[in-house]
């Protein structure tokens, strides 16, 4: 998607570690005209793929995942990074080891979101070494439901993960896709 491209370009932010810092239009602060449009794009792109349900991890997924729902006019579902009160009876679970923050945590669902019939698209902000959407496969695996993809803002193929899934046959879209990046900028596969 071009105009992903265009706002890495313009505001997004090289750390090192392989770090890429969104968040004046889509971590923290978030443009809200570029969310539309990648709700609607990724609406385009999974027509006809039978999404009941969008699911996603709190807490950057968020808002994507909610955007991508509503173009679906489908529920989204988040999984937790903590056992709350809010997460009450049985669960599914995955444990996933945080690139960002490197540690390890559990994330979790709610039996009763993620149902046996569900057709579910997985949804994230990024899309690094693939541990978080391990994580989520794995509770849509738990469920017995169907996992008919992963959409996925920001990909960095660089670190490895995305394209050994798609060899694999599982589908991800992604609205950028960095193949490398550091100090001297940033390279989109074309
Ligand atoms: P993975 O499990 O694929 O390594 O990482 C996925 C999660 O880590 C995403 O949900 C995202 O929150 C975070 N993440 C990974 N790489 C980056 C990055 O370059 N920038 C930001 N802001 N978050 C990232």
């Amino acid at each position: 998607m071009k105009r992903m491209e265009e706002m890495i370009l313009a505001k997004g932010k090289v750390l090192p570690g392989g770090v890429l810092k969104v968040g004046s239009f889509l971590n923290q602060q978030i443009d809200t005209d570029l969310l539309r449009e990648i709700g609607d794009e990724v609406a385009r792109l999974y027509a006809g793929a039978g999404v009941t349900k969008v699911l996603t991890v709190e807490a950057s997924g968020i808002s994507m995942a909610t955007a991508v729902g509503m173009a679906l006019r489908v529920p989204v579902v988040f999984a937790k990074k903590h056992k709350t009160s809010n997460v009450d009876g049985e669960v599914y679970q995955a444990r996933v080891h945080s690139f960002t923050h490197n540690i390890d945590y559990d994330m979790l669902v709610s039996r009763d979101y993620l149902l046996a019939e569900d057709r579910v698209l997985i949804v994230d902000d990024f899309l690094a070494v693939g541990a978080a959407l391990t994580g989520m496969r794995e509770l849509v695996e738990q469920a017995g439901a169907e996992c008919v993809g992963a959409a996925i803002a920001i990909e960095k193929s660089f670190q490895g993960s995305s394209d050994k899934m798609r060899a694999e046959g599982f589908r991800i879209e992604s609205m950028a896709v960095i193949e490398s990046m550091d100090e001297n900028g940033i390279r989109f596969r074309e």
